[in-house]
């Protein structure tokens, strides 16, 4: 009998914090006290102190953090904000919400991260922001990308919901522009115990706009000083991420670990390509993406054979359905398109097994050759 594989094990990590978060849950329950608190102040500090920051203010979700970065750096109505083709939707749904326009632009083909020069070539006089997403673990070429913002005066805005701990050239991502946005979706690197995000600066008076508008536009109890949001982060889950913080150095290296065993294990399969990391960056493997063809069919069989895998994602943003109205077509971002067609996500989590890696790759190994075999034979 093979084994089963899931594509994301949480159930290890609940396990080595529940000693710390289960009393601090009962005496949050018993006093009642939900919204704001120790917790949420200690998780903000010891956050901005991991990432190298001046300023975490803890949020309610990653697109209500990417809404309020944006609206930080001054986004409003008809604004444009440059982003990747390739991401997940919520980059450009928060744009959207407040009435500016995502400008999608390409990826480059070894990394799938966001084209310096596609960006250069997409800023128009409505551009108020580039938005590069740290995809799948590692950082997008900053050091490249803050350069053009500043000549042409725009603001950079990080999404680094998928990069929580990862390292490009010059820090950490998170520290790498003016604002930045992150989500602690339980799925990613730092997740919480539902919903949460946080905006990341070292701008003070960025940081308390933020604070203003995640709190219906007051730092002053029934004092309102512009229309904002109910988007605060709560005590429940400020506790797991303070005890999950305390892990995730040790986390994203087991995830290394994992990743330079597939490396390995996957070196000699024809037909399968392995994921790289960017000169300087520390990868922190969010995801592990490889590239197939005949992906349907091979993502088709390791579901069957019990192997959970992933799309990310299936259809680039600015082809879906949700954003038809902005008239974008296909063949306009050749790179993000043809990879959409090919990426297949394996199982990554921190706590995955030696065992559960060998079973991964055979699985995929046998459904790569037999896909091969039959469009040989056909
Ligand atoms: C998860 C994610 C988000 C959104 O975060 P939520 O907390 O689900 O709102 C935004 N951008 C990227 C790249 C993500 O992976």
């Amino acid at each position: 009998m093979s084994i089963k594989v899931p594509f994301l094990d949480l159930a290890s990590q609940q396990t080595e914090i529940a000693e710390y978060v289960l009393p601090i849950w009962k005496a949050q329950f018993e006093s009642a006290s939900f919204i704001g608190g120790p917790e949420v102040d200690a998780f903000e500090e010891e956050y901005a102190d991991y990432i190298g920051v001046e300023h975490v203010v803890g949020v309610s979700n990653g697109t209500d953090a990417l809404e309020l970065a944006y609206r930080a750096v001054g986004v409003g109505p008809g604004d444009e904000i440059i982003m990747p083709a390739n991401t997940f939707i919520a980059t450009a749904e928060a744009a959207s919400r407040i009435g500016a326009v995502p400008i999608f632009v390409d990826v480059d083909d070894e990394y799938l991260l966001i084209d310096p020069d596609a960006i250069e070539a997409a800023i128009s006089p409505r551009t108020r922001v580039v938005a590069p997403v740290h995809l799948f673990g590692q950082t997008a070429p900053m050091e490249l990308i803050n350069p053009i913002a500043d000549k042409h005066g725009i603001a950079v805005v990080e999404d680094a919901a998928q990069s929580q701990g990862a390292f490009g050239p010059t820090g950490r991502a998170g520290s790498l522009s003016r604002v930045a946005a992150t989500s602690f979706y339980p799925g990613k690197n730092l997740g919480a115990a539902g919903d949460a995000g946080a905006v990341m600066t070292n701008d003070a008076e960025l940081a308390e706009f933020v604070r203003n508008v995640a709190a219906h536009g007051s730092s002053q109890k029934y004092v309102h000083s512009r229309i904002g949001l109910n988007a605060r982060l709560d005590a429940v889950q400020a506790t797991v991420l303070r005890a999950k913080l305390r892990k995730l150095d040790e986390w994203n290296a087991f995830r290394r670990t994992a990743a330079e065993r597939y490396h390995s294990l996957l070196a000699d399969v024809a037909g399968v390509s392995t994921p790289t990391v960017r000169d300087g960056n520390e990868d922190v493997w969010h995801l592990y993406v490889v590239r197939v063809d005949k992906r349907e069919a091979v993502a088709a069989e390791l579901a069957a054979e019990g192997i959970g895998v992933g799309i990310h994602y299936p259809t680039p943003v600015h082809l879906t359905e949700a954003y038809a109205s902005l008239g974008y077509r296909r063949g306009q971002f050749p790179i993000a398109e043809a990879s959409a067609g090919i990426i297949l996500s394996l199982p990554m989590f921190p706590h995955i097994t030696v065992e559960q890696q060998k079973r991964v790759v055979e699985a995929l190994t046998q459904a790569v050759i037999r896909h091969g075999q039959q469009a040989v034979a056909s």
